[in-house]
């Protein structure tokens, strides 16, 4: 009977040992078990349309449902409406070469709203279909809230170190919009006279009028050039040419550079790619850059005063600005603090301004750094990665 229940019942199955191979399975997927059901990471299996086929005891805690709740249910039903296109365009990256995908969401959580930050993988048939997607995703709430005060910190500073260069453009730039208000002045005066005349020339008066309104824009683009520059924007991330954030700096500062009699070279690189930058920023430190350049050649006889600001492509997928000066180069007391934040050897100096250009630099991606000139004056550059060709918009 026993023998025939062995046989014939599935209660005998049971009893038949199993093949070797098969407690070998066993043993690792009761091991991999053990190490899904006891992470801290969201482990999640998904068909290649994002719907869910596993998720891993941390996953349903965090969103406190349950396993087969969630499972066939969609993925992206957690992320957060804001975070949902950035999620979409993430999620691409699954289905080409190297079939993997990181990216970060807001996410409504049994804690709240907190971000998770994924990191998933394409496993794929022998004909490269995709035909599941896995991976682990983690609360990275702490590390995006410490990331986003010390953004809205170098924001508050940057905005600071903008008001600061105002304030020292401030004389010149008075200087800048008088002319155009004498011009607008006198030619009203014209026209007043014009007016008054038995015989009225008409060409005469259209003359006066249009220089009125030729002048009245150029004051209106100098108060709108500041207002852009000190204004408190929320960063922004722009596809710009450097070439043209350097002419523009460089029109900030044209009136000073020409009061101090300093001689400017500009080596700009023609068919440079473009950066992803926020163009106020990177402005600034280019400003900072010639403003410092300038202060220290202040010292120099005015037919020794040159500065060279070149831009260049260097490799890979970076670009380079570099500022050189004829002044009497970097103090070696404060060399290896140059880009620390209160370190200046000027008297009336904050010694902030080139640690918020390395801090916006970096904010970037990018590197800057210092030098002697092998003529004594100083040199700074910075790199920035550029937009790889195909990818500008
Ligand atoms: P500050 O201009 O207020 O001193 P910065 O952080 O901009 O603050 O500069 C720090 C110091 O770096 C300056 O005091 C100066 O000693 C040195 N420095 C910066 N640029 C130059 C330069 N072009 N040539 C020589 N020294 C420079």
């Amino acid at each position: 009977m026993e023998h025939s229940n062995q046989k014939n019942g599935p209660a005998s199955d049971d009893r038949q040992p199993l093949p070797a191979g098969n407690h070998a399975l066993l043993a690792s997927e009761a091991k991999y078990r053990v190490l899904v059901d006891n992470q801290t990471d969201l482990v999640v299996s998904l068909d290649r349309d994002g719907r869910f086929q596993f998720v891993s005891p941390s996953y349903c805690e965090k969103f406190s449902c349950n396993e087969s709740e969630l499972r066939g249910t969609m993925f992206n039903q957690q992320v957060h409406n804001r975070d949902l296109d950035q999620v979409n365009v993430a999620w691409q990256n699954l289905f080409t070469d190297p079939w993997t995908s990181q990216f970060e969401h807001r996410a409504q959580t049994e804690e709240g709203n907190r971000w998770l930050g994924w990191a998933l993988k394409a496993l794929r048939d022998d004909d490269q279909n995709v035909v599941e997607i896995v991976g682990a995703g983690r609360d990275v709430t702490d590390r995006h809230n410490n990331e986003e005060r010390a953004r809205v910190d170098l924001n508050t500073l940057a905005h600071a170190g903008r008001i600061q260069s105002m304030g020292e453009m401030a004389t010149t730039l008075a200087h800048e919009l008088n002319q155009p208000l004498t011009a607008i002045l006198s030619f009203s005066q014209a026209s007043q006279r014009v007016l008054s005349e038995q015989d009225l020339d008409r060409d005469e008066l259209a003359f006066a009028l249009e220089r009125i309104a030729v002048n009245a824009k150029l004051a209106g683009e100098i108060i709108g050039q500041m207002r852009s520059f000190i204004r408190k924007d929320e960063p922004r991330a722009e596809q710009s040419n450097i070439n043209a954030l350097v002419a523009e700096a460089m029109e900030l500062v044209a009136s000073e550079l020409q009061h101090h009699e300093i001689d400017v070279d500009l080596n700009l690189t023609e068919a440079i790619p473009n950066v992803q930058v926020d163009p106020v920023q990177i402005q600034q430190v280019i400003l900072n850059l010639v403003r410092n350049s300038m202060e220290a050649m202040q010292s120099q006889p005015v037919d020794q005063r040159r500065l060279l600001i070149a831009t260049r492509i260097c490799k890979p997928g970076n670009i380079e600005v570099t500022v050189i000066d004829s002044g009497p180069g970097l103090d070696p007391t404060i060399a290896e603090q140059l880009f620390e934040a209160f370190v200046t050897t000027k008297p009336e100096g904050m010694g902030v301004g080139l640690s918020i250009c390395k801090s916006l630099v970096e904010s970037h991606g990018g590197r800057l750094s210092a030098h002697q000139s092998s003529e004594g004056g100083a040199v700074f550059n910075f790199i920035l990665p550029s937009i790889p060709e195909g990818d500008e918009a």
